[in-house]
């Protein structure tokens, strides 16, 4: 680790909206989607990290999440929002005009709205941002729409289509796209921060709305069992991440993610049986 990483880490710092997602607060604090990272490859997490590499990803389908987001978030969060992303929103071809990604994102904000049970769930603090000590670690989190009094979160997920089934190695079996994205883990790591923060139990609900034409809807209640056992996963990895970021530790590559694709170097033949394994 490098001088400078060593002292954006050891440097106390607060987060705001502002410097939630940058480079110090990333070294400094774990996030539940930077562990994720890490789960998938650590070669690639860390390369991230440090700023060599950067996924390709799709820029349209992040703004969408957040265009939706922004609106739930408040008025003036939305305008600023727009007016930051205008270029990216509009075709600067024929035919002009608002890009269909964006008008999905309206379908979808109008489909909630005015829904009963989200406007019964959606009363309380928009984006908490919640740190604290969790397995040894200082975490960061930023939750959806917090209500304090009555102890309970709500995380709003933009995605496909509801019943999309994904493989899982972990679960052994096809899941949802609550466990494949790992929003259970996000869940049960969240209502651990709040009870730290505010000294008592949190429960933490999923409020989905798909892209497809109408949006479908559902609000979303995690098995227990499903919480337990990704919490118990994390306790069991976590001091290798935190060893990989403090430079204890050497990442090992995936073999074939992005990052690794991109870096790979043979040193010998594989069998055909093998190209199965990875
Ligand atoms: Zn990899």
């Amino acid at each position: 680790m490098t001088n400078k990483e060593n002292s954006l880490k050891d440097a106390p710092l607060t987060l705001t909206s502002d410097n939630y997602y940058g480079s110090e607060s990333a070294w400094k604090y774990l996030s539940v989607s930077q562990y994720k990272d890490f789960m998938k490859c650590e070669a690639a997490a860390l390369a991230k990290l440090k700023g060599d590499w950067k996924p390709t990803s799709d820029p349209t389908a992040l703004l969408v999440g957040n265009y939706v987001h922004s609106f739930f978030e408040s008025q003036e969060a939305h305008e600023k929002f727009k007016e930051e992303n205008k270029d990216s929103m509009f075709s600067k071809r024929k035919p002009y005009g608002l890009l269909k990604a964006f008008k999905v994102a309206e379908d979808m904000i109008e489909r909630i709205k005015d829904e009963k049970m989200f406007k019964l769930l959606w009363r309380g603090e928009p984006e908490h941002i919640v740190t604290g000590d969790l397995y040894g670690v200082e975490w960061k989190g930023r939750i959806d729409l917090l209500n304090v009094e009555k102890g309970y979160f709500v995380d709003l997920k933009t995605t496909a289509q509801l019943d999309k089934r994904f493989w899982s190695n972990k679960y052994g079996t096809y899941v949802s796209f609550v466990e494949d994205y790992g929003y259970v883990l996000q869940i049960a790591v969240y209502e651990k921060l709040l009870e730290l923060e505010f000294g008592k139990p949190f429960k933490g609900y999923i409020y989905a709305v798909t892209k497809q034409d109408p949006p479908d809807i559902a609000g979303i209640d995690i098995e227990a069992h499903k919480r337990e056992f990704e919490l118990e996963q994390l306790e069991r990895s976590i001091e290798h991440v935190v060893n990989i970021k403090n430079g204890i530790d050497k990442p090992s590559n995936c073999g074939t993610c992005e990052y690794c694709r991109g870096n790979k170097e043979l040193n010998g033949f594989i069998s055909t049986d093998q190209l199965l394994e990875r």
